[in-house]
């Protein structure tokens, strides 16, 4: 794939290094020396695939409509559903190849009703754009929760289990080709594991049958941008699910 100057300008911002390709025909992107830009066609036998259990039979029919209704209206955690401003259904394509799967909305998103609003959500933008990507055209963005927990303190199990039916309705809905796992809270979640994210990163997954890639959260790289280059190196490996 060729990029654009301003897709140059933003890995430059981002401080990810362009491999220019010496061969004419090869893209001008390449994955870093011992990166295999493809994936293996087939997972590992032990590869995880966390998805499929605790779905709620009710949800797991709706509509688009009818789950935006249902998560809306949500009771499930009384905690959660007394303290939020409102909840935070997800924002983008509903037919998206990628989706990028979150922690929980914070303050802003609360506010706002969309997931990533914040310096967070900028640095999410850029590295959509990055990818050739904007919010709302291929791309959907969610969380593992749908209401931010007050003060924004870690997800409770339960929670996140009581609220893995909407999640999992979506993800049948969308039928996205690739999904990102955007830092350790929702990698651990979704493939039901307490490894560190530095173990999660780099290895095959699939949730829900879909080919699922860890990286870092978007804050994460705000604190420790020295990491964005390892963080490109996901996505790429991201990105060749779909080619
Ligand atoms: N962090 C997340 O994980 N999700 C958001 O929506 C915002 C910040």
């Amino acid at each position: 794939m060729s990029l654009s100057v301003r897709q140059r300008r933003i890995l430059a911002d981002m401080g990810i290094p362009v491999w220019r390709s010496r061969v004419a025909a090869a893209p001008a992107i390449e994955a870093p020396p011992g990166e295999p830009l493809a994936p293996a066609a087939e997972m590992p036998s032990g590869a995880a695939d966390a998805g499929g259990g605790g779905q709620d039979a009710a949800v797991a029919t709706l509509d688009w409509e009818a789950l935006q209704t249902r998560v809306r209206d949500c009771q499930a955690c009384a905690e959660l559903a007394r303290e939020r401003t409102q909840t935070v259904f997800g924002v983008g394509d509903p037919r998206a190849r990628w989706l990028f799967i979150g922690e929980a909305p914070g303050a802003e998103e609360d506010r706002r009703g969309e997931p990533f609003v914040g310096r967070a959500g900028q640095l999410l933008d850029n590295m959509l754009r990055a990818l050739g990507l904007e919010r709302g055209h291929d791309v959907f963005i969610a969380n593992v929760l749908k209401c931010r927990p007050p003060g924004n303190r870690d997800p409770k199990p339960e929670e996140s289990a009581a609220c893995r039916a909407y999640l999992d309705r979506q993800i049948a809905l969308i039928q996205p080709e690739v999904i990102v796992a955007l830092g350790r809270i929702a990698a651990q979640s979704l493939l039901a594991s307490e490894e560190p994210l530095g173990r999660l990163r780099g290895a095959q997954h699939r949730y829900q049958g879909v080919p699922l890639v860890v990286t870092y959260h978007p804050a994460y790289l705000l604190r420790k941008p020295g990491d964005k280059g390892k963080a490109w190196q996901d996505l790429q490996r991201a990105r060749a699910f779909l080619e």
